[in-house]
């Protein structure tokens, strides 16, 4: 495909916009975010309000239209994970996993009924396939759900679930095996469970290392009723549906791992030009300015395998090793360069005055959500032919 990376007009304002949106109303609150524990939910009905929270929603389902697609999300992710990483899972997590699996295989009334207010900010969406047993190996669930008064029963527990237990929260699309199940094999359909169906009780948010502002809880479906219309999907086809989403999501984390790398290096240069030692601007010396140089060369290549893979989904390909490669190189960029950021910081970078540990926290889940970096070498693998 003759792939051209020039951006639009339209998506060069988003980033200028989302910077400056980033600059003045997400960074100067994160740390306190982080150290609280607080959802932003403000935060996120305003970037609803900006058009962010459904950017790659066709406009009748409330997103802008005009060509936003993957492209300009990923985009927007990378300006908000610079500044914050928990707003940017928010946002990625609602979009990628919770709109985008209706978008792609939703009835038309579940469309109208679920995307418009998740475009607006006005709610937030998510999707549950982990369980405590299971995450990488997406057959091996045990949730349930059966027939039962002409709707269905779910019965199971989900596991470090994003965005199913904030006051925004509307839905939570899970999957669950519908058939039989055979050695490997088991017959996986999804729902879409709204968050007050009997039966759907969220647990309390998980400690976690990193991701303090975004929500992450463990979900019981006990008895959980939901209509005959919440199937997501033919039954059966929940595996499909899931591997859709999964690429799609991909590109939306490896956006993040861009992100969350820039910050780092956008905060290395101001703190090398301006940290003295032995009488000279850090910067001055080769092993920090070096090391901040080569940390800028990888991450416009890593953004240059996000920018590809968004913009052959764009163009309707697929892009299942596209995804699985941006994203293992710019979440292990993301570890690589909140390293680096606090090795050129020195001691203040352990400080939790400076945002420096806050982006050392986040940056490691990048590598182990929507595919461990194990998971996406195994993808890669197979895309090649070999055996693995
Ligand atoms: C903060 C947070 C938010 C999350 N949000 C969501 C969410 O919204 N929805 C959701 O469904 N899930 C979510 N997850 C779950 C996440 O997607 C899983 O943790 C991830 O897919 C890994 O699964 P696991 O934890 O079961 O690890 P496991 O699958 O148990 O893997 C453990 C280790 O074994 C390796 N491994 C496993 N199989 C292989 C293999 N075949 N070859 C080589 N190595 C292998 C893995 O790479 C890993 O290193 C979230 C997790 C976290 C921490």
């Amino acid at each position: 495909m003759d792939l051209t990376l020039e951006l639009t007009d339209e998506q060069r304002a988003l980033r200028g916009m989302l910077r400056e949106f980033g600059d003045a109303e997400i960074a100067p609150y994160a740390g306190e975010w982080d150290r609280s524990g607080t959802f932003p939910a403000a935060t996120i009905r305003q970037l609803g309000q900006l058009g962010v929270m459904g950017l790659p929603f066709p406009e009748q389902y409330g997103g802008v239209g005009a060509g936003a697609g993957t492209l300009s999300m990923a985009i927007a992710l990378e300006e908000l994970a610079r500044v914050d990483s928990s707003v940017a899972v928010t946002v990625a997590a609602s979009v990628s996993l919770g709109g985008a699996p209706i978008l792609n295989f939703g009835t038309e009334e579940q469309k109208q009924r679920w995307l418009a207010p998740l475009a607006r900010g006005e709610s937030i969406g998510a999707f549950a396939s982990t369980e405590p047993g299971m995450g990488s190996d997406v057959q091996g669930l045990s949730t349930t759900a059966r027939q039962s008064d002409g709707g269905w029963l779910i019965n199971g527990t989900k596991a470090y679930i994003t965005n199913a237990g904030t006051e925004l929260s509307s839905f939570v699309t899970t999957t669950a095996i519908t058939g039989e199940r055979r050695p490997g094999r088991a017959e996986i359909s999804t729902f879409i469970v709204p968050v007050d169906a009997p039966g759907f009780v969220p647990q309390r948010p998980y400690a976690k290392m990193g991701w303090h502002a975004s929500d992450t809880r463990e979900l019981a479906y006990q008895d959980c009723r939901v209509a005959p219309d919440a199937m997501l999907g033919e039954r059966g086809a929940g595996a499909r549906v899931f591997l859709a989403t999964l690429d799609g999501g991909r590109i939306g984390v490896a956006a993040m791992g861009v992100g969350l790398a820039r910050g780092c290096l956008e905060q290395s240069v101001a703190w090398a030009n301006q940290r003295c030692a032995f009488g000279q601007p850090i910067s001055h010396y080769q092993a920090v300015s070096f090391e901040l140089a080569e940390l800028k060369a990888r991450i416009e290549a890593a953004r240059g395998l996000v920018f590809r893979a968004a913009a052959l989904k764009d163009a309707g390909k697929p892009v299942t090793e596209e995804a699985a490669t941006a994203k293992l190189i710019a979440s292990e960029l993301a570890v690589h360069a909140a390293n680096v950021a606090m090795q050129v910081h020195g001691g203040y970078g352990y400080m939790e005055e400076s945002a420096i540990p806050r982006f050392y926290r986040d940056a490691k889940i990048l590598t182990i959500g929507e595919g461990t970096s194990e998971i996406l070498k195994l993808v890669i693998a197979r895309q090649m032919g070999l055996s693995v």
